[in-house]
């Protein structure tokens, strides 16, 4: 499924084609893919909030079997079960690189923008940038993984919550309903408000039937304060809302990039003092994928999983865009 044009996802911008098998070169393995996630940065490629390399194939959760090596290929074999997350290149070399932070680096390259991803039946990376599949999981099940599950875990590495605190989630598609699986594993005695669009939506049943100590809507108040918050939600308004829900010295963590609407009328008093704070996630490193599929096959998280056809991308982007599924899509390749 390959990007041409930048337009409304109604429109049905990626078209189903014949393109050329890639071949591996260097430390390059090509992979026969299985699975491919869905995740909302596809939908900023499509309809135009986020640059790609035009054309592009897009796609950043890739799980499928090594089946040729490039020349200097040395920890892969043909066989191997493999996932692609979103960093597909990193310079190594570069200040952030040398300090671990390569989700940061200048020449950071994304799967499926920067470089050709896997709505598709073949796809190369480095094997540098591929990790192995824990057995536990199916090809179905890691896909949501790969994204959703790692940038989330590093989104609730950087909320410094420790077991015991009571963290709020804004939004509950694929990311929140796999970090409430870990939140629940990692810090029992924490108590998970879960903040959805509408009350009785999709993602708050969901919530609900996940067992979340409390269900509500996007600017309700809850029981209690938060000690910290992650908002993957697409528009603004929940960053203030979760900004004033905040204990004293609590942090909001933003896991969404391109909100589709602006963020305004952040008051110093009532959503900034006692020291809150703010703080985005950028990318992701490949130490947080591969800390979170060891993590994620210990608990072993449960995707809730909906399944489309490869050809179907533009009507799961659509009912992604309109909150038409809960869970994580799934575009199923072989
Ligand atoms: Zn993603
Ligand atoms: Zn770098």
């Amino acid at each position: 499924m390959v990007i041409r044009r930048i337009a409304p996802i109604e429109e049905n911008p990626l078209s189903y084609e014949e393109v050329q098998t890639p071949e591996p070169r260097g430390k390059e393995v090509l992979i026969r893919v299985h699975t491919c996630g869905i995740c909302r940065t596809e939908l900023d490629e499509v309809e135009g909030r986020l640059q790609p390399k035009m054309p592009v194939i897009p796609g950043h959760q890739v799980v499928g079997r090594v089946i040729e090596t490039g020349p200097n290929v040395e920890r892969l074999v043909v066989g191997d079960r493999i996932g692609v997350a979103w960093i597909y290149y990193s310079c190594g070399v570069c200040r952030f690189c040398k300090r671990g932070l390569e989700n940061l680096c200048e020449k950071f390259m994304g799967t499926g923008c920067d470089a050709d991803g896997g709505y598709a039946e073949y796809m190369v990376v480095d094997e540098d940038y591929a990790y192995r599949i824990p057995e536990v999981f199916s090809d179905v099940e890691a896909a949501p993984l790969l994204c959703a599950g790692a940038i989330g875990y590093r989104a609730l590495k950087l909320t410094g919550m420790e077991d015991g605190d009571t963290i709020g989630l804004y939004g509950f598609g694929s990311s929140a309903h796999i970090v409430f699986q870990l939140i629940r594993h990692l810090y029992p005695n924490s108590k998970i408000y879960v903040f959805t669009r509408r009350r009785g939506d999709a993602p708050g049943e969901l919530a609900s039937k996940m067992g979340a100590d409390w269900v509500g809507e996007t600017g309700d108040t809850p029981p209690s304060k938060l000690n910290c918050a992650i908002d993957t939600t697409p528009t603004g308004m929940p960053v203030k809302e979760a900004l004033r829900n905040l204990e004293r010295g609590g942090r909001l963590v933003m896991n969404l990039i391109r909100k589709e609407t602006p963020i305004t009328d952040l008051d110093y008093m009532q959503h900034l003092w006692w020291e809150r704070e703010i703080k985005s996630v950028a990318n992701i490193t490949r130490r947080d994928v591969a800390e979170f599929l060891d993590i994620a096959a210990r608990v072993p998280i449960k995707p809730e999983i909906v399944e489309f056809r490869l050809r179907e991308a533009n009507e799961a982007l659509r009912m992604l865009k309109y909150g038409r599924y809960r869970g994580s899509g799934v575009l199923i390749i072989k």
